[in-house]
């Protein structure tokens, strides 16, 4: 497994992007790359993308950064989770072939100054209360997306919204790649994974899963034949700890985000919500499948 990071270049003389894309020029011009994009902290939910990745791709480019363009003021930039050598030992264990370990100073030097604007989609949910979230995902995104230039990238479904705002800008900017989306992964008992589960002491966690418990109760009301959004979401606040406080849950349209008052059986929706929960920001989503 080869590793591109900026200290690992340095003797060199290159930049690990020069490294990459020297990495990219070597290959033979039919192999198929799949990218996948993660902060780190890898769990179970980032190794299913890279299995997947593994079994369609003849590369996997696996990228770990901890984006400071998407954290706002206040947020937990400093104190996210950071395990690099264990990734690196969980990344050969399944199969990487380049790892990238990402630079701030080399990603955003001084005088970095280029934005990305983006559709209403990314004023919703999560938007609504990270006005510049989507915007600092997109532009690290779409850094990625030119530097390794793969031919898929693969989102987990986790952050439902982020996946279909790529999605949008890919269709957008016309860039030639596919978005593979993968299905979002709980631990047993139904916590959705999240590199931010280590925050939680016991008691946040015990308040945490009652996030999926809501999620999955609103499934439950949607199979068992309800379509107002508003009762399924009332009924599934029912199961939410008094502990949790919760930003948003909504019942959306799949593709638009927009929220619903009815769901049409024939097209389903998706309920999604985030919480802060002893001081930890989660996200959490369910897919209401058509009927
Ligand atoms: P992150 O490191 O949190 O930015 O996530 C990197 C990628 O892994 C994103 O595409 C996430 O959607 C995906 N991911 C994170 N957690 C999960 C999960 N529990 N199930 C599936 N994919 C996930």
């Amino acid at each position: 497994m080869k590793i591109v990071s900026t200290s690992a270049t340095a003797d060199t003389g290159t930049t690990s992007i020069e490294a990459v894309r020297h990495w990219h020029r070597e290959l033979p011009g039919d192999h198929r790359i799949g990218l996948v994009p993660t902060m780190g902290a890898l769990h179970e939910g980032h190794l299913s993308l890279i299995r997947r990745a593994r079994a369609e791709c003849d590369q996997v480019a696996l990228t770990i950064f901890v984006n400071p363009a998407q954290f706002g003021p206040g947020e937990d930039l400093e104190s996210y989770p950071r395990t690099v050598e264990q990734d690196l030992e969980a990344a050969r264990e399944v199969g990487v072939d380049l790892v990238w370990i990402g630079d701030r100073q080399e990603l955003y030097p001084d005088g970095f100054s280029t934005h990305i604007e983006l559709p209403q989609l990314a004023q919703r949910l999560c938007g609504a209360s990270r006005p510049h979230f989507f915007a600092g995902v997109c532009l690290i995104v779409l850094k990625l997306f030119h530097i390794f230039a793969p031919d898929r990238a693969y989102f987990g479904d986790k952050d439902y919204q982020q996946r279909v705002i790529i999605e949008c800008m890919v269709r957008d900017l016309d860039l030639d790649l596919e978005v593979v989306a993968c299905p979002l992964i709980r631990e047993p008992d139904g916590l959705a994974l999240s590199s931010r589960n280590v925050h939680l002491d016991p008691a946040a966690r015990e308040q945490a899963l009652t996030l999926s418990s809501a999620l999955f109760a609103a499934e439950q009301q949607w199979r068992s034949g309800l379509d107002s959004a508003q009762k399924i979401r009332d009924r599934a606040l029912m199961e939410l700890s008094g502990e949790v406080e919760l930003d948003y849950f909504e019942v959306v349209d799949r593709n638009d985000l927009s929220a619903l008052e009815v769901i049409d059986p024939k097209l389903g929706a998706v309920a999604c919500l985030a919480a802060t929960v002893g001081g930890v920001r989660l996200i959490d989503n369910i897919q209401l499948e058509p009927r």
